[in-house]
């Protein structure tokens, strides 16, 4: 096995293999990743590069296999074989017909098909498998895009260890659209195998962060995810360019001779370029007819203008981008045919790759730049037409739906869709004075360098060892097997023990309506809870918030001792005994501010209780109980304005109570009364933190999730929680 710093994975690799006349041809792609990855540091055999190799294996031999593999391993690299089927399925398929419009806001054109599904499942694993051949257990590995979006977890299945890294290059996008993929939950879930998770700009990160929420219900705080065993940090890295790459080839010999040319060939002509993929996020067709509508509205540009439009042929396969070519091209010859005259055509139109210097020199050379996209997860033409500047001046118009907006503010900003606004706009760029022109290129090259790609990769990974470590130190509490043998080990040494339990949350699972023919204890847990309960000195407390009729109907034929209402109500030798407070003179008032609430806030229900009264949000929309919990603690302190009552925020729930009595006093209370020399406590949310503050240091204390606690240890789920209460069941 190779010892490896980090394995980059993404579905096609730097170099691309291709066949020509049977021969096989191998082709660098120096791409912008290629550059990233080669300036993370170490020699070139600290990384290695996992992919596709662009050709599909059934027109391999096994001898063109072997000899790709031994080509591509010289260079770091390792190829994923695909077949044409899954080629068609998952990269045609689900990558590019069906998350690429939907993450792009092209609902219309998503394409949703479980045979593409599949495939998509079906090449995710195999670069599982390729991965696993080549890491150790504590390997870095960094996924990339959209086409591998349940590697992470499929590799944290396997490497529970190992820091592994997700960047999504296009957008995320709002849960309003994400909602509409029938996998959308096992793409999350996939993600989140992930220790770090990046995106180009902050509003993909809400967008994420809200359809984890909508969809599996984690919630995060400052961008980190709290799973149940682990956490998992999200975060915005805007990709940078090879910014000196391009600075630099905009001073050489061979641009300076390319925009010579370009200077004769359009003299005394201002140049407007337009270059991209041809995609339908790209918005070429409204670009146009903005075009148009300029030539339209001032006439004196006419002959003095033109634009250079350069469209790379992509996805030609795909019915939809062979529509948008000729949908193109077809507006390209009515514009040049109404407007052109034989000395002039205003559209000078490319469909092909350009070479790199051309490319540049094309950038140098044009007075402005329009780049109007639709949607785009960064957009780097923008960056580049910036950084080749060099000496020479210009105008970026940029799209505010582009990635790259961000940091470009500098740029004149359009709305794709306002044909009206980009045609005033090109008119105030090619007019715009040239000591305000260089001052905007200024300030945007400034931050381009301080940002570069190469600053892009250091930034993600030094990110990603942090996350990584501090996930490592959070894991330091978890109850390892060893701790779990002292609990046993001390609870079977003991001569009084006592055990005092959380219900939900820590016994069961929450569920979503906090009626208890909802939420009975399964009987699982009902066994253990009875044999420990029958172990000789041993009590074992059930401290709850709930009500004494649930507590009652689900544990009231067993030897507990049970306390309701967070201590409100005690339970001892069959009778309940409540504690003396003055709490039913507030209830009114309470219910009526809270019902006012509860009307207009849809999945949020209000219980009442002898000693409480609670606010229930679990089945409202986040964003919305957001808003209105805060109103309604508001209202409440102004309804209620004594010391005598408080207000809690629990699990989903607010809850409005006297003050005084908590699950920490009856804790002391309990404690007291049973003199043990082996507590244990487990619980799982705010009110249970005060049993934890209440607990001599010799006890033993379980917080069920992570999260800051004052528990001494946590567990990440309630079947752990049953596991443990089944060893004591058990001892001897
Ligand atoms: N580009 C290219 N061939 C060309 C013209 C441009 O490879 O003939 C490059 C361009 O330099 C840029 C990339 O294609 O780096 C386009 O990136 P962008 O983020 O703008 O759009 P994407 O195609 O990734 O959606």
């Amino acid at each position: 096995m190779v010892k490896q710093k980090i394995i980059i994975v993404s579905n096609r690799l730097p170099i691309s293999v291709s066949k020509v006349n049977g021969k096989l041809k191998f082709t660098n792609s120096a791409g912008g990743l290629a550059t990233a990855v080669s300036s993370l540091g170490g020699n070139a055999s600290d990384h290695l590069w996992i992919g596709w190799p662009g050709i599909a294996s059934d027109d391999l031999s096994q001898k063109d296999r072997r000899q790709i593999t031994t080509r591509l391993h010289r260079d770091g690299c390792y190829p994923v074989f695909l077949t044409k089927k899954q080629v068609k399925k998952f990269y045609d398929g689900y990558c590019n017909a069906t998350i690429w419009p939907l993450f792009h806001y092209f609902q219309t054109f998503t394409n949703h098909n479980d045979d593409f599904w599949r495939s998509y499942k079906e090449v995710n694993v195999l670069f599982k498998k390729a991965v696993l051949h080549y890491a150790t257990p504590q390997t870095n590995i960094w996924i990339h895009d959209y086409h591998l979006m349940l590697l992470p977890s499929l590799l944290r299945s396997a490497l529970p260890k190992a820091s592994i890294g997700f960047f999504l290059h296009i957008p995320f996008p709002s849960f309003e659209l994400y909602r509409l993929l029938p996998n959308r939950r096992s793409i999350i879930e996939g993600l989140l195998g992930a220790n770090l998770i990046g995106f180009h700009t902050y509003d993909y990160v809400r967008h994420f962060l809200s359809s984890v929420q909508r969809t599996t219900g984690f919630e995060s705080e400052r961008g980190i995810i709290t799973l149940a065993d682990r956490t998992v940090t999200v975060d915005a890295f805007p990709i940078g360019i090879d910014y000196e790459k391009f600075s630099d080839t905009a001073k050489s010999d061979a641009v300076l001779r390319e925009t010579k040319l370009l200077g004769e060939h359009y003299k005394d002509m201002q140049i407007i370029l337009s270059v991209d993929r041809l995609d339908y996020s790209k918005g070429i067709p409204s670009r146009l007819e903005a075009f148009e509508l300029f030539l339209k509205r001032y006439p004196r540009f006419h002959k003095k203008v033109v634009l250079v439009l350069v469209a790379v042929p992509s996805r030609v396969t795909v019915e939809a981008y062979k529509n948008l070519r000729a949908d193109v091209e077809q507006t390209i010859s009515h514009i040049n045919g109404m407007y052109g005259t034989v000395d002039w055509t205003p559209i000078s139109y490319q469909f092909k790759n350009i070479e790199f210097e051309q490319l540049v020199a094309l950038y140098q050379r044009a007075d402005v730049a329009m780049v109007t996209p639709l949607r785009d997860g960064m957009n780097l033409v923008a960056k580049e037409y910036i950084a080749s500047k060099q000496k020479s001046t210009g105008v970026l118009i940029l799209s505010e739906l582009t990635g790259a907006v961000d940091e470009l503010h500098e740029a004149e900003r359009i709305n794709p869709n306002d044909s009206q606004g980009i045609a005033t706009i090109i008119k105030n760029a090619l007019t715009m004075p040239r000591s305000k022109q260089r001052e905007k290129l200024h300030s945007m090259q400034q931050r381009l360098q301080s940002y570069s790609v190469q600053e892009w990769a250091t930034d993600f990974t030094d990110q990603l060892k942090q996350s990584t470590k501090v996930q490592a130190q959070l894991s330091d509490k978890l109850l390892s097997t060893a701790t779990t043998k002292n609990i046993v080990r001390a609870f079977m040494s003991a001569k009084r023990r006592t055990l005092l339990l959380d219900y939900d949350g820590t016994l069961a699972d929450f569920v979503s309506s906090p009626l208890h023919t909802k939420a009975p204890p399964s009987k699982a847990l009902l066994k253990v809870l009875e044999k420990l309960a029958k172990q000789p000195r041993t009590n074992v407390h059930i401290i709850s918030g709930r009500t004494r009729e649930a507590l009652d109907v689900w544990f009231g034929h067993l030897p507990l001792s049970l306390v309701a209402e967070h201590g409100f109500w005690v339970k001892n030798n069959k009778t309940w005994a409540q504690e003396d407070v003055a709490f039913k003179k507030y209830k009114k008032d309470i219910i009526s501010v809270m019902e006012g609430y509860a009307q207009r806030t849809p999945g949020a229900h209000i219980e009442e209780k002898d000693f409480s009264i609670v606010w229930h949000y679990r089945n409202t929309p986040p964003e919305l109980a957001y808003a209105r919990n805060a109103s309604l603690q508001h209202d409440l302190r102004h309804v209620l304005n004594n010391d005598e009552i408080q207000i809690v925020n629990g699990d989903k729930i607010i809850e409005v109570k006297p003050q005084g009595t908590n699950k920490g006093t009856i804790t002391n209370e309990l404690l007291v009364e049973n003199k043990s020399d082996f507590v244990l406590c487990i619980g799982d949310d705010a009110t249970d933190e005060d049993m934890f503050r209440a607990l001599p240091k010799s006890a033993y204390s379980i917080k069920v999730g992570l999260g800051e606690t004052r528990a001494r240890n946590q567990l990440p789920s309630v079947n752990k929680v049953l596991n443990l209460l089944k060893q004591l069941s058990q001892a001897k």
